[in-house]
């Protein structure tokens, strides 16, 4: 078991080729400022005065150094900006080891559409290239890509091993959206066009070695990056594809594709009256483009933002009850400390905390049930708060800085996944 911390990073995007024609007289000007690990946000209507200041484990500019020209404020501050290779390094690469040991970890996107949600966990990538390096490709195809490095070493080590010892390694994917508490599976393979596209109500169940999981979706074995790669494009294809046909929908909803390192080695039988036994560990990392955090405006879907946001509050609601409990007990294991040093007894038996703590309410949404083992519980959590550079997104990009700090607070004990013998 150890201890970590929610990790919580802001990124800005540059503006995009639309914004550049839009500009006055040559300059264009970003709501968001980046010194150090500060995100500053400028108020556009009080002269881009500074309106507040937070604080994360990263702050990632990505405005480039051919637009600084054109991004006056920024150009004293910023001389380099963070590439996807940068924010792959930063965010997610740890994830990969720590699957293999059997920890699992949950890495999302959070802010509002057209902030780089979509760009920042998948980015350009192409199944018939190679990933990496300083191309475009987001954390997705990169985490895939080294999965299957760390795979193949780990696969020749276990080679020098005398046969029964081995552990013999599986890599699984999944990919589902989740729209108003109903669930898609992308990779159905049933899935030709959108009309085949079924939202199911979903029924989530547990697996003792992996985590909660939503009934009869597809999980592909993958043997390598092409493969993994090839069904993300088929699944994000029929993720826009039902979005442009049927409404906006991959703005509302929020995208999880899972991969999954099995890990399965064989127990010698204890005695001759046993059997030898098999031990199966699980290494999950999910990987979750959240829908837009917009506050709407359009209110046309009354039903579809109050059930979109009723799961995004949901997830707010966990978050801020695991940061209440975890007060609670840093309050309860204090007073523990004091009671003992005063009666001169070893701290014995500690405080069950669980006894007094409010239940967290993951099953509140699907998604957070789905969720409910990646985050606090026992993961590794690491959210990127995307931000838009336009003054008139203001509003959102105030909304975003402000939630996304307070998650930061968090702490969590993660311990390696429940072993299940067969
Ligand atoms: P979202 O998923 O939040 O709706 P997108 O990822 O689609 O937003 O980003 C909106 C636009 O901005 C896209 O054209 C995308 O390519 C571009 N973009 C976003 N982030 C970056 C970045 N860090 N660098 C370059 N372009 C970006």
């Amino acid at each position: 078991t150890e201890i970590t911390r929610f990790r919580v990073f802001s990124r800005v995007r540059p503006f995009i080729e639309e914004e550049l024609w839009e500009m006055k007289d040559g300059i264009l000007r970003s709501v968001v400022e980046m010194s150090g690990k500060k995100t500053i946000l400028l108020d556009p209507k009080e002269e881009w005065a500074p309106k507040s200041e937070f604080e994360f484990d990263a702050s990632l500019w990505s405005i480039p150094p051919t637009q600084k020209l054109q991004v006056t404020f920024q150009d004293a501050l910023h001389e380099t900006h963070q590439t996807q290779q940068d924010v792959y390094n930063l965010v997610a690469k740890s994830a990969v080891p720590s699957a293999f040991d059997g920890f699992n970890s949950c890495i999302l996107t959070y802010g509002q559409t057209g902030s780089g949600k979509t760009y920042t966990m998948m980015g350009k990538y192409n199944p018939t290239a190679v990933c990496g390096g300083d191309g475009e490709e987001g954390i997705i195809p990169r985490v895939c890509n080294d999965i299957f490095q760390l795979l193949e070493e780990r696969r020749t080590a276990e080679k020098s091993k005398p046969e029964s010892e081995r552990i013999t390694y599986r890599i699984e994917v999944n990919f589902v959206e989740i729209y108003l508490e109903r669930v898609r599976d992308l990779l159905d393979p049933t899935l030709r066009n959108s009309k085949d596209a079924r939202m199911n109500e979903a029924k989530i169940r547990q697996d003792p070695a992996c985590g909660p999981y939503v009934e009869g979706v597809t999980r592909y074995q993958v043997e390598n990056w092409r493969h993994c790669c090839q069904l993300l494009e088929r699944g994000s294809t029929h993720r826009t594809t039902c979005a442009t046909l049927v409404h906006q929908q991959s703005s509302r909803s929020h995208a999880i594709f899972q991969i999954t390192v099995m890990m399965e080695e064989t127990i010698p039988a204890k005695d001759r009256y046993s059997l030898p036994s098999t031990r199966t560990r699980a290494g999950r990392i999910n990987l979750v483009d959240l829908a837009g955090s917009e506050r709407g405006g359009m209110t046309d879907y009354v039903k579809e933002s109050a059930a979109i946001n009723s799961s995004l509050l949901a997830l707010r609601r966990v978050i801020d009850n695991l940061v209440e409990r975890q007060n609670i007990q840093m309050e309860q294991a204090r007073q523990q400390i004091v009671q003992n040093s005063n009666s001169g007894t070893m701290m014995s038996n500690a405080f069950n905390a669980d006894r007094v703590l409010p239940q967290v309410p993951f099953r509140d949404s699907v998604l957070t049930w789905l969720l409910s083992d990646s985050i606090g519980g026992n993961a590794r959590t690491t959210m990127v708060a995307t931000l838009s550079p336009l003054a008139k997104n203001f509003g959102d990009t105030l909304a975003t800085l402000q939630w996304s700090s307070k998650a930061r607070n968090l702490v969590t004990l993660v311990r390696m996944n429940d072993v299940q013998t067969v």
